[in-house]
């Protein structure tokens, strides 16, 4: 699918839940957010239709988050019809990778081949702080499985926080050192936390300053929102994420499904086409998708204070 500004769209993430078993300050509020009522969720044959139509317009990744994808129920069946899916060459998750350690395993028989696991610290205190309550010792172990089963590769996605790791920078670089690449996120402002994340923004460009030796490596996918360095004796890369003080709008070729079968053509865009009450009738489905494509809109206003409403966590990252 190509769309009004000539990009090609490939890619689609899908959010299975808005649930989770953290509280991350950055991603929901602290008294969680407003359940979606069981009859506004996607069920899981849903979420594979709509899959499997996005797949046969030309999408050929698909990326599975949440909320806490692995917390739903089912997911794992889900994860292996979508793996199975004719087409997609790209099948990835991202995950807290606090149940990693039971279902690292099952992802990979699944046909998962790429994970994204988050992680902001690594310092068990600071954990439990930023994710209000969760243990670093059970990302941490759900990362070591999922390196032994063989997921491969593993990304782990940290977003930098001033006065809260800025001052773990080169522990979190050095973790590439064992083959993981790992990609600095600039905290993004939206939801409830947007306040709090505009007072704690820190660029990207003061890692690239506070770390010394890393060197630009060459892009393999123009479409990946990351640039990527290298430190010379690491197997694994560093990757920077600049959604805001560098856009890579005129490269999406992304867009996202909510738990509520919400189509979002933009993350930063409040905009939103219903794909759940369509589905009764499954013959149109295909045509509101294409037709949405071609509104999706050609760049984020982030820097002039156009933020969403939505929390991350109601999204899908
Ligand atoms: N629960 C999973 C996890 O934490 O990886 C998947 C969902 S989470 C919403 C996906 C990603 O979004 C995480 O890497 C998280 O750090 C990131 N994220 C959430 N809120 C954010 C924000 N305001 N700015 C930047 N990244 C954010
Ligand atoms: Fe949950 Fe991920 Fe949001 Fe943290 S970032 S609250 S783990 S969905």
């Amino acid at each position: 699918m190509i769309d009004s500004y000539q990009r090609r769209i490939n890619y689609l993430r899908i959010s299975v839940t808005d649930l989770c078993n953290l509280r991350c300050r950055y991603c929901m509020p602290n008294e969680g957010i407003d359940k979606i009522s069981h009859s506004d969720v996607l069920t899981l044959e849903e979420i594979e239709t709509i899959a499997k139509v996005f797949v046969e317009l030309g999408v050929d990744k698909i990326r599975i988050t949440g909320g806490e994808p692995l917390v739903r129920k089912g997911m794992l069946g889900l994860i292996e019809n979508i793996g199975k899916l004719e087409g997609l060459k790209d099948f990835a998750i991202t995950t807290n990778g606090i149940m990693l350690k039971k279902h690292a395993k099952e992802l990979k028989d699944a046909g998962v081949n790429r994970l994204n696991i988050s992680l902001d610290t690594l310092d068990e205190e600071k954990y439990e702080y930023i994710t209000r309550g969760g243990q670093l010792k059970d990302a941490l172990d759900g990362i070591k499985k999922a390196q032994e089963v063989g997921l491969s590769p593993i990304k782990l996605n940290t977003v930098l926080i001033k006065g809260f790791n800025d001052d773990e920078i080169q522990d979190l670089v050095d973790f590439t050192n064992s083959g993981i690449d790992v990609r600095f996120i600039e905290l993004m402002p939206m939801g409830e936390a947007r306040n709090w994340a505009i007072d704690n923004f820190i660029s990207n460009e003061y890692v690239l300053e506070k770390i010394n030796g890393l060197k630009e490596v060459k892009r393999d996918d123009i479409n990946s929102p990351a640039n990527y360095y290298k430190l010379p004796s690491a197997k694994g890369k560093v990757g920077f994420i600049n959604p805001i003080s560098c856009k890579f709008c005129s490269n999406c070729n992304r867009v996202r499904l909510t738990s509520d079968g919400k189509l979002k053509l933009c993350l930063h865009s409040n905009e939103e086409v219903d794909l759940k009450t369509p589905l009764r009738n499954k013959e149109d489905i295909k045509d509101i998708i294409i037709d949405a494509i071609s509104k999706k809109p050609k760049e984020h206003h982030l820097e002039e204070g156009d933020y969403i409403t939505r929390n991350m966590i109601a999204i899908g990252g």
